[in-house]
């Protein structure tokens, strides 16, 4: 298996009607961009910053965050990387910050909201992104955005600190694009003015799962419980698809279910052209997608939505059809 996937490494992502489907990795310390190289991934599609935090004793300086980015960008090199700021919070703690009394964390202070709250914390951060990036493209995404207002307030820090950065001298990025995390379900009903904002949406499907169902994502045993090729999880995810591919803005899916073979050809049927995922999923997602007739599965997918399945899940039907691929 793992010698089949390697010689699939150097080969384009296509399906067998000629759909180009773009695979990325997720990633969040330095070790981890080794996979670039050995996966064929076409870059990071999700960088979670937080993780060179929570393996930190305290908080990294200004200086130390900078070097932190340059090495990401040294390992990436021309390949594109979205930098996720700070999704510090509900599971994410710093050992180094005075944990908070919260009933229920994942509902609480966290991400974005932190970095709005506090901006001091999210300026240096971007601060030490934009010079880390002097020179070179920049994408960075802002983490549990529940309305459009959070990211007109984020990009303003972002503007700041740019200008900031040009009345000192410093060489900014060659392009900067911002982009937002759509993993809180008040987004979907403001996704048409999300996707006119944002330069691109990356669906945060772990965190979305946990929202739409109202199931802990931690909670073992309720969270399996709801299935994300459910009608209601792909209605959910389709109408994403289709309204940001509307408005012209560039969407992809960083949560864990990009990287498993059955949900991510459900994905390419109702529109994604861009996946995220863990480095080993790289190899059989790609041979999935090679195998595909991304044609026929968007068929099939649209029928069983529009007729209506009364909740239910489209996983038997779409085992059945990917064995007969
Ligand atoms: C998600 O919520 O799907 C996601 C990619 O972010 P995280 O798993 O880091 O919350
Ligand atoms: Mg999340």
């Amino acid at each position: 298996r793992q010698e089949q996937y390697r010689a699939l490494r150097d080969l384009p992502a296509v399906t067998r009607d000629g759909v180009a489907i773009g695979l990325q990795l997720n990633a969040g310390l330095l070790i981890d961009l080794a996979h670039l190289h050995d996966s064929g991934a076409d870059g990071i599609g999700l960088f979670r910053t937080e993780l060179q935090f929570m393996v930190a004793q305290r908080m990294p300086s200004a200086a130390e965050q900078q070097a932190l980015y340059e090495a990401v960008f040294a390992a990436t090199g021309d390949r594109p990387v979205t930098i996720r700021t700070l999704d510090i919070g509900g599971d994410k703690i710093l050992p180094y910050m005075p944990a908070l009394e919260e009933e229920n964390p994942a509902l609480g202070w966290r991400a974005i909201r932190i970095g709005l709250d506090r901006p001091a914390l999210l300026r240096v951060q971007l601060r030490a992104l934009l010079r880390a990036a002097g020179g070179r493209p920049l994408k960075i995404m802002f983490p549990m955005v529940a309305t459009v207002d959070e990211f007109v307030r984020a990009r303003a820090i972002v503007d700041r600190e740019k200008a900031h950065l040009r009345r000192h001298g410093h060489p900014l990025p060659s392009e900067c694009r911002l982009g937002v995390m759509v993993e809180v379900p008040s987004l979907l009903f403001e996704i048409d003015e999300i996707a006119r904002e944002a330069d691109f949406l990356s669906v945060g499907s772990n965190d979305l799962m946990q929202f739409l169902f109202a199931v802990d994502r931690e909670n073992r045993r309720v969270a399996n419980r709801f299935d994300p090729l459910s009608v209601p999880a792909l209605r959910a995810f389709r109408s994403i698809a289709q309204r940001a591919t509307a408005a012209g803005c560039p969407v992809t899916i960083c949560g864990e279910i990009g990287g498993r073979p059955l949900e991510a050809m459900a994905l390419i049927g109702i529109g994604f052209r861009h996946l995220s995922m863990s480095p080993a999923a790289i190899g059989p997602v790609k041979a999935m997608v090679l195998g595909l007739d991304a044609g026929a599965v968007t068929a099939l997918i649209d029928a069983e939505l529009d007729a209506g399945g009364g909740g239910a899940s489209l996983r038997p039907r779409l085992a059945a059809f990917a064995k007969a691929q």
